[in-house]
């Protein structure tokens, strides 16, 4: 299936083109539709499936049509170094859209921690996180989360593997009840069960 059958701006497919990105995956294929009617989503599916375009393409293009007020979309990832390769991919796909975003990760250098703080501020349209480290900015009062559509969790068996749990739950206590949850995961084992039951509602399921 081609990126132009899902309806896409021309914006963005200037970006996939740019890319060489020209057939969708069977992943992106079964998620993208789902995503783009706005309702919520658990999907089994591997790294290197092509999930990653699955959730940011459809977010992307809704923020392209629909304009954007800051933080809009916040995506949950294990590691630091997933949320610095999502944020890569994100700017590939962004090169001809006026969108930005920021990656948010654990560590002790201040001037990383200064540049995470101004970005949260200033406003990020998409925001990359690990749960821990967002959480530390987000007891200090100063990001506002009221205009966020869009939740991903990301590699979610991952975070329940690292104990993130409870800074998951802790994080979406910050963020508004009316959005879409979308959730992606390599396993489906209970307590990924149980963590859907808590923040998605009614979600499609895709296995791939
Ligand atoms: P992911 O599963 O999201 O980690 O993606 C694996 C790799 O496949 C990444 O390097 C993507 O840039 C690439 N990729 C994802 N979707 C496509 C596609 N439709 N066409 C070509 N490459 C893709």
């Amino acid at each position: 299936m081609e990126f132009k059958e899902f309806g896409f701006s021309e914006e963005l497919l200037d970006g996939l083109n740019a890319m060489r990105f020209e057939k969708a995956t069977p992943v992106q294929e079964q998620t993208i539709p789902v995503i783009k009617d706005g309702k919520d989503l658990i999907a089994c599916a591997q790294t290197g499936t092509g999930k990653t375009a699955a959730y940011l393409l459809p977010v992307l293009d809704k923020l392209v049509r629909n304009g954007h007020n800051k933080i809009n979309a916040l995506i949950l990832v294990p590691t630091r170094e997933l949320a610095i390769q999502i944020d890569q991919q994100m700017e590939g796909f962004g090169y001809f859209l006026d969108i930005s975003s920021t990656a948010i990760y654990g560590g002790n250098d201040s001037g990383e921690w200064n540049r995470q703080k101004n970005a949260l501020t200033t406003g990020a349209d998409i925001v990359i996180a690990t749960p821990g480290r967002l959480i530390q900015h987000l007891t200090m009062g100063y990001v506002k989360m009221d205009t966020l559509q869009h939740l991903i969790l990301d590699e979610a068996d991952r975070m329940l593997d690292m104990g993130f749990f409870d800074d998951i739950m802790q994080v979406v206590k910050y963020l508004p009840k009316e959005r879409q949850t979308l959730m992606f995961s390599a396993t489906m084992p209970p307590k990924i069960r149980e963590l859907a039951k808590n923040i998605l509602v009614e979600p499609d399921e895709v296995n791939i």
